[in-house]
């Protein structure tokens, strides 16, 4: 049986998406505002935000707030500044879509370059920790909060070349599993990762020259379970590994 979410699903819920530029994250986004949420777009080319912003104005919701950031250089200010700007806007939030990461090079392991490494830990890990530590407070306020983190394939099981990516994708499940488990006791938050599968992206396409995209699924397809697991039907779910590829509704 497929999900079949309510078009108000989302309804008076405010929603950080990062990455909301392209790919997964741009679709989500818009996916979560059609649905009734404001959302905080979060991403690194403004022009792709300004592209989204005005294709989710053109359905009605309420307008989102562009965050312009280079999560590169995310830091403590940078983290202030994102939870004084949805303070300010909308006062509250309800839920955290972490989906911007980088690939890094698909090299061995013993030619990878430090710096690389370093960079997309920073993109991938610190700066993830960074915003999610900052958007907390917030969050637990929230009646019912959903933090989703995104996985991948090479983030449960590490394969040749995949090096700081897939480390990186570890890493993201250790936080997911840390803060479920620090949050068990409050009802009102959960915390789960969603491996999104191979996806018909730019990411994708740069992981895979060879490949042929139109044997992909688009981002549009995954979207009922990153519905489910932002909207209240997966209230009391938290600290799972979800797959779109094998969901099946509980
Ligand atoms: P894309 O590369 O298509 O999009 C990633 C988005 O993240 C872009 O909008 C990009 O911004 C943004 N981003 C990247 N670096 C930064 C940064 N330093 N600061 C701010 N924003 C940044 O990726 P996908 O949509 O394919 O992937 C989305 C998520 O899904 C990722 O976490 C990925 O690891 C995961 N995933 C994807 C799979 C796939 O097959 N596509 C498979 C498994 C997991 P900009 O547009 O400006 O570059």
């Amino acid at each position: 049986m497929s999900y079949v979410p309510t078009e108000d699903l989302l309804k008076g819920r405010v929603i950080v998406v990062t990455g909301a530029g392209d790919g997964i994250g741009r679709v989500a986004a818009r996916t979560f505002a059609q649905h009734g949420a404001s959302v905080v777009l979060v991403g690194r080319t403004r022009s792709k935000l300004e592209s989204i912003n005005d294709e989710i104005k053109q359905f009605g919701s309420t307008s989102p707030l562009i965050v312009p950031v280079d999560l590169a250089r995310f830091d403590d200010s940078s983290s202030t500044d994102l939870q004084n700007g949805i303070r300010d806007v909308f006062g509250h939030l309800d839920g955290l879509l972490h989906n911007a990461s980088i690939l890094g090079p698909k090299v061995p392991i013993e030619n990878y370059p430090y710096q690389d490494w370093q960079q997309v830990f920073q993109v991938n890990v610190h700066a993830q920790f960074l915003v999610t530590q900052s958007l907390l407070p917030l969050l637990r306020q929230s009646d019912d909060a959903s933090v989703i983190l995104t996985s991948s394939g090479v983030g449960r099981r590490g394969r040749a070349f995949w090096g700081a990516y897939s480390a990186s994708k570890f890493a993201t499940e250790s936080l997911m599993e840390v803060l479920a488990d620090e949050l068990s006791s409050e009802k009102n938050i959960r915390v789960n990762s969603l491996n999104p599968g191979g996806t018909r992206t730019t990411m994708r396409a740069r992981a895979y020259p060879e490949e042929d995209p139109a044997t992909l699924p688009t981002p549009e397809e995954h979207m009922p379970l990153y519905l489910y697991l932002m909207g209240p039907d997966s209230r009391g779910t938290t600290g799972q590994k979800f797959d779109v590829i094998s969901w099946n509704l509980p």
